[in-house]
């Protein structure tokens, strides 16, 4: 049996191995992505659009127009939805002042981040789990903050994912913390997310994984007219910013450029997407962002946590940073008609499915090792059980060199794993798993001892 297994894999078919156990969807998440709702998502962006304006350099005073009054609903918002799950969310305007910089802030401003913050149930688990979206908009000239700026979909969109994730999500329980947040200051150079990710790294905040949206409701692109609301793309950092001297060595003498952290996050966000929304595929992008573009994952990830982007399949440039006009006939601008919100419920859902399935996981698996004293054509692996939750066991994924996603996933009761799979064709790693099957993050084994 062995031996045909192998000669399959080598044959390059994708074969189920005995040991492997069936994946299903987890009934809770399940009901949970169910609950994600097109027209709660288009509600969220018409009263984000009625501001006027989200400009970072808007007012922060006046009651109705501005980013001061937008993130007020926003906080609103995340207490009607705190009321309604018995008080467990918690949220908070954030606010700091931002020294003028001599770039895209003149004169100093009160930035402010809307954080709310479903904590754990387990009161030692420590982990933390970021949706993030943008919630300040831009006109075409990025320091003008008193035109109207829509920003239905940049980033009304991603701003209306977070809100509809902890509506769904605050009723729930999660041994794990989710923080939603909703940033200003995007446009201006990162400033919310900035604040927020060098405030996390001084007070020492676990973050396992931060999934940030921006731009991810409109199906189609500025050159064709053809509809595309099954794909979005997830963006992922290869080399991550700490990946220096020795551990740039070490990436270069096991091949290992292609399994970062943000790069493993990639992974399992487009596994879980998939198992959990229908009608959808998670596109990976093996680069941080888009050219000429940057987004809020980036500070975060200069802080060393593992975070990616996710944007919509097709961008239509018409509609992003560009003043409310029409001009040849044609209509520029970010504004709600050109969303679907179908597609936006989707893509909700995907960032859902994933922060549930993570906030249900037992912790990563610890010290997970590769045996490479001998030569030979097996592999050894073994691990120690994590910190955090008690796994019911354990996944061992495993691909060739040269895929993008694990093609085999053997389920391991114990702690170790002895494989008739030669370590030097193939990637592996470990993730741990509930009891309903939800996996942590995948670990990447260092050589042993
Ligand atoms: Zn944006």
């Amino acid at each position: 049996m062995k031996k045909t297994t192998l000669m399959l894999l080598l044959a390059g078919v994708v074969i189920t191995c005995p040991a492997q156990t069936t994946i299903v969807r987890d009934p809770e998440i399940a009901a949970m992505v169910k609950e994600v709702n097109a027209d709660s998502l288009q509600s969220y962006i018409k009263s984000m659009v009625a501001f006027g304006t989200r400009s970072t350099v808007s007012s922060v005073t006046d009651k109705k127009r501005g980013i001061g009054a937008a993130r007020n609903w926003v906080l609103m918002k995340f207490e009607q939805f705190a009321a309604a799950s018995g008080g467990r969310l918690t949220a908070f305007v954030d606010t700091t002042t931002y020294a003028a910089d001599g770039r895209r802030v003149k004169e100093p401003i009160n930035l402010g981040n809307t954080v709310a913050t479903l904590k754990g149930t387990d009161p030692s688990d420590n982990r933390i789990f970021i949706i993030s979206g943008h919630l300040d908009s831009r006109r075409t000239d990025v320091m003008d903050g008193t035109n109207d700026a829509p920003g239905a979909n940049d980033d009304g969109s991603g701003s209306a994912a977070v809100l509809e994730c902890a509506r769904v999500m605050s009723k729930h329980h999660f041994p794990a913390t989710i923080v939603f947040v909703t940033v200003s200051g995007e446009e201006q150079g990162l400033l919310g997310s900035g604040y927020m990710a060098k405030k996390a790294k001084a007070a020492g905040w676990n973050i396992e994984a931060v999934l940030n949206n921006d731009i991810i409701g409109s199906n189609n692109s500025n050159e064709t007219n053809i509809i595309d609301n099954t794909r979005v793309r997830v963006f992922s950092e290869g080399l991550a910013f700490a990946d220096t001297g020795r551990m740039v060595s070490r990436i270069r003498s096991m091949g290992l450029e292609n399994d970062g952290k943000s790069r493993q996050l990639a992974r399992y966000v487009k596994e879980i997407g998939e198992r959990y929304v229908d009608n959808l595929q998670v596109v990976m992008v093996y680069r941080p962002d888009r050219f000429l573009r940057g987004g809020d994952q980036i500070p975060y990830q200069q802080n060393g946590y593992t975070a990616v982007r996710i944007t919509e399949m097709n961008e239509n440039f018409n509609h992003q940073h560009q003043d409310v006009r029409t001009d040849k006939g044609v209509v520029y601008g970010d504004l709600a008609e050109f969303m679907d919100f179908e597609y936006l419920r989707k893509n909700t859902a995907m960032n859902l499915a994933n922060l549930g399935n993570l906030a249900k996981s037992p912790g990563m698996p610890q010290d997970v090792r590769i045996e490479v004293r001998g030569l030979g054509n097996g592999t050894s692996l073994s691990w120690k059980a994590p910190v955090d939750g008690k796994p019911k066991g354990y996944f061992v994924l495993i691909r060739e060199t040269t895929s993008a996603v694990w093609e085999k996933k053997m389920f391991f009761a114990g702690t170790e794993a002895n494989l008739p799979y030669s370590k030097d064709n193939y990637f592996f790693a470990v993730q741990s798993v509930s009891e309903e099957g939800n996996e942590s993050l995948p670990v990447v084994p260092v050589p042993g001892r």
